[in-house]
């Protein structure tokens, strides 16, 4: 009997995730090998030294003899009453423990939320660079993404008119990803509020994820999607993994909001896909209340003084003094984006880059191409090492460009 491979799904071959892909594997190699890397791939505080507050950690420790049972399949009540509360006093319309979910991540609720929208061939629009598990989800549950672009001249703000150009028939809803990963942008009012407008127009889904809510720098406010939403339906994405520093938990939720009657039935259809999957981890969400109600200690770390505001400051700093790279200063987040220009960026190949980079300096970075940007001459960094080790890998990112533009 002849031997061939089992074939696996065809739709695959279109999905990437470069955040976790071959170059993460090449760097466990060099590891085994001994090598030293330093990985600025994943935005996984853990494992940069950061811990989930103490509070949090009690909660979770002091319910854990209660945490046996499966819970309802939208979360534990405790958990969906904390989330609801937090955005009622944000402004959500109508926001009430019956219309939150939680999920093992927002990566969960991301797959689950497309599977409830999605009949095959229907469209998504998604921004340019994307977080790629948008565009993957989008494409294993069959549908089509539609890529509306979010260009560095432009601060990496997407042009709603550009957006709205992208509406077709087949196109069933509008990702917002803010503050965004990986450019760091912050939307401002005025902008959501015309992606609200294009939302109503054309009877779109609005799907915020808002994971990074809390994490920004300087003056940058926060403006999240929902309230300016009103009826318009509005699905938006929050959790532990970063603002509390607490990813490997995998507590995420997704808050439904707008008018009852045209979100009913969706409202069905991601209760019925909560339930195929039993429910969250359960510990972990004792800790949800203690989480919104308790002190915001994600200021510590983004207020200047604050760890993450020296490494973003020391990523600004360190594009600012190199002839190879500009960077538009992420407002919020844990990432940048810098691009590559000048004589290093011609003929320049960012997937070829990352992988010499990594065999020649020991760094670990993302390609743009990995973000759903064709031609890409960027590539991201999360703000999470310290300014040193930034600092360190911003000068051999310029060496290794020093070669480049020799070449
Ligand atoms: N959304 C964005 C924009 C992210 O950057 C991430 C993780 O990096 C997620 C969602 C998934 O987060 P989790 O599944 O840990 O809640």
């Amino acid at each position: 009997m002849p031997h061939s491979p089992m074939p696996t799904r065809e739709s695959l071959r279109e999905v990437r995730y470069d955040i976790r892909g071959e170059l993460s594997r090449r760097a466990r190699e060099l590891e085994g090998q001994g090598r030293q890397l330093i990985r600025l791939n994943i935005g996984n505080p853990g494992a940069f030294g950061f811990r989930a507050p103490a509070h949090l950690q009690q909660a979770v420790s002091a319910h854990v003899g209660e945490s046996d049972p499966y819970t309802h399949q939208q979360g534990l009540p405790l958990a969906r009453e904390a989330i609801a509360a937090f955005h009622r006093s944000r402004g959500t319309p109508n926001a009430c423990a019956e219309r939150v979910f939680v999920g093992n991540g927002v990566s969960e609720l991301i797959d689950i939320s497309l599977r409830a929208l999605l009949n095959p061939g229907e469209e998504v629009l998604l921004p340019s660079p994307d977080y790629p598990l948008w565009s993957a989800a989008t494409i294993l549950n069959q549908g089509r993404p539609v890529y509306y672009r979010c260009a560095p001249e432009n601060g990496f703000l997407p042009d709603p008119d550009e957006i709205e150009k992208l509406v077709t028939p087949r196109t069933r809803a509008l990702v917002v990803i803010n503050p965004n990963n990986p450019t760091g942008a912050n939307y401002p009012p005025e902008l959501l509020g015309r992606l609200v407008e294009i939302a109503a127009r054309h009877g779109l889904l609005l799907m915020a994820d808002e994971i990074y809510d809390g994490i920004l720098y300087d003056d940058a406010v926060f403006t999240p999607l929902a309230p300016l939403a009103g009826d318009v339906p509005c699905l938006s994405f929050g959790g532990l993994s970063k603002v509390w520093r607490a990813c490997g938990w995998r507590v995420g939720w997704a808050v439904l909001s707008g008018d009852p009657l045209k979100v009913g039935d969706y409202h069905h259809a991601m209760d019925l896909l909560s339930a195929l999957r039993l429910c969250a981890n359960v510990p972990a969400q004792f800790a949800v209340p203690a989480a919104l109600t308790g002190p915001e200690t994600i200021r510590e770390l983004t207020a200047p003084g604050g760890r993450l505001h020296a490494s973003r400051q020391a990523v600004v700093d360190s594009c600012a003094a190199s002839e190879h790279l500009s960077v538009v200063a992420p407002a919020g987040a844990l990432y940048a984006f810098p691009q590559v220009v000048g004589a290093a960026a011609e003929g320049f190949d960012d997937q070829a880059f990352a992988l010499e980079l990594l065999e020649t300096e020991d760094v670990l970075v993302v390609p743009g191409t990995g973000f759903n940007v064709p031609g890409s001459r960027h590539f991201r960094v999360t703000l999470l090492p310290e300014a040193d080790v930034v600092r360190e890998v911003f000068a051999r990112i310029d060496r290794a460009l020093d070669r480049h533009a020799a070449r």
